[in-house]
């Protein structure tokens, strides 16, 4: 194909897109259909789920107990191979990924541990397992151009934060020149593995959990992509998660500064950092059901027309709530500053905070109070309050900071149902963006203040 003519699209499929052989299949004739360059999958549908409790299985229990696991993966992708017709050669790379499996458990079976870099390298055969069924369906459609079963690891270049590696993004992009030229100029298509990744020395690492989204961006600003398209299980973003508010309505457009936040402040369907590289380069994105590939999903793009003050809403659970508290911060200095050094030294992210005269209330995600060493450091400085069992509900959309009487129609909405008892706010975060404004609340009682609030602001603004 000519270099000047060709669209070059990156299309990312998720677990439920890759779920048995029928979804591959279908996954494989939309990469097919939209002629897309590089085609990255996450693993099957539950596999990662299936290795961590694997790993966990193998460190606690008897061996008996691990081999059940073993099978029934064994089972699930030799039989996905079996269905979809795969030549021997890629059977045998099956069985050399399921042997892998089988040692990787054995091992942390008589270590009795499961250390982060074992653990990686464990939940990269997710995605190393499902990418050549991937490319054995797409090689069945794409008779007129090869398609190649491309190992990430030659270019997704992390650090070695095995569990949650950071990606270098230039070694990623001079690596992406040098391994992926022909996906580049159309001269194949790549199949190859969502969230995982390698450091310098060429250990596995992965990039977090639901990281094959971010993947995906990264390899579209990795090569230089026209289009990402991100093909999952609902036809595009919704108003909220349709899971959590039956009257959720999708979303034809949005920019990608609020889809960003809407990500960051809970929405599954895309992982939080996924949009910061094809933002860097303005690449727009798509996001579209594989089992609705005609319906019209969501475009995420630098600018929108519309721009309505709120747009959608988020959910993110297991939230703690930290009152940091001292009096030496009365007309002093400084004290945010050594507060915020510890969060950097125990690398805790902070996902929203207020403070007062004398104290600090900042959000955290629950499994930091895990952490004594945080903890024993913050107490050198103040006194710390913790809660536990909390959510933190978000409004996106345009202009929030500067609309007046909006916390009003937010309270109203939430505390004023009939029959319903009142919706208690921990804490609100309003005035830093002016794209969102959140609100902690019990988590227990999140769904219900979701649900009341796009009553509100979705259904009754349309
Ligand atoms: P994949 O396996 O394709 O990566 P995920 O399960 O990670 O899919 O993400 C898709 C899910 O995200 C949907 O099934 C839906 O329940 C959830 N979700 C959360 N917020 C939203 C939203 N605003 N719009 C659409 N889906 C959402
Ligand atoms: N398979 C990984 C997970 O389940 C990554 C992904 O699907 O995005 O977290
Ligand atoms: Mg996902």
């Amino acid at each position: 194909m000519n270099q000047t003519q060709h669209k070059v699209i990156v299309s990312k499929f998720g677990g439920s897109s890759m779920k048995d052989a029928q979804a591959i299949r279908r996954s494989a004739n939309i990469a097919k259909e939209k002629n897309s360059s590089v085609v990255v999958v996450s693993a099957t549908y539950g596999t990662t789920n299936q290795l961590i409790e694997l790993a966990q299985t193998a460190r606690l229990k008897e061996w008996s107990e691990s081999e059940k696991i073993i099978t029934d993966l064994k089972e699930k992708h030799r039989s996905i191979a079996k269905e979809l017709g795969a030549d021997p050669d890629t059977l045998d790379h099956i069985e050399s990924l399921l042997s892998e499996l089988e040692t990787l458990a054995k091992g942390i079976n008589y270590l009795k541990d499961a250390p982060k870099k074992a653990m990686d390298r464990l939940q990269s055969l997710g995605e190393r397992l499902s990418s050549p069924l991937m490319t054995v369906a797409l090689r069945e459609l794409a008779n007129d151009k090869p398609v190649s079963n491309f190992d990430v690891r030659q270019v997704m270049r992390t650090n070695d934060d095995f569990g949650k590696g950071i990606p270098q993004i230039e070694e990623i992009r001079a690596l992406c020149g040098k391994h992926m030229l022909a996906a580049k100029i159309g001269d194949g298509v790549f199949v190859t593995q969502g969230f995982v990744g390698a450091t310098k020395e060429g250990e596995t690492t992965t990039l977090g959990r639901g990281g094959s989204d971010y993947s995906a961006a990264l390899l579209a600003e990795g090569i230089g992509a026209d289009l990402l398209e991100i093909w999952t299980d609902v036809a595009g973003i919704a108003t909220t998660d349709p899971r959590l508010c039956s009257g959720a309505l999708p979303i034809g457009e949005i920019t990608f500064q609020e889809a960003a936040e809407l990500a960051i402040f809970g929405a599954k369907i895309l992982h939080p950092t996924t949009l910061a590289p094809v933002q860097r380069v303005s690449i727009p994105v798509f996001v579209g059901s594989s089992y609705e590939p005609d319906a019209p999903g969501t475009w995420i793009k630098a600018q929108s027309e519309h721009q309505p003050l709120v747009r959608a809403m988020a959910l993110r659970k297991d939230q703690a709530l930290l009152t940091l508290t001292t009096p030496k911060m009365l007309n002093n200095f400084g004290f945010l500053s050594r507060l915020f050094g510890l969060f950097e030294k125990h690398k805790v992210s902070i996902d929203a905070i207020t403070t007062s005269e004398i104290s600090v209330a900042v959000t955290v995600e629950e499994e930091t109070l895990s952490n004594q060493e945080l903890f024993k450091d913050l107490e050198t400085i103040c006194t710390v309050q913790m809660e536990k069992g909390l959510s933190l509900v978000s409004l996106i959309g345009n202009n929030i900071n500067h609309t007046a009487g909006l916390a009003q129609r937010i309270f109203t909405s939430i505390s004023n149902q009939e029959n319903e008892p009142p919706i208690n706010v921990r804490m609100i975060c309003l005035g830093a963006s002016r794209h969102n404004f959140c609100l902690v609340v019990k988590t227990e009682e999140a769904g219900g203040a979701i649900k009341r609030l796009h009553k509100t602001f979705i259904e009754e603004a349309q």
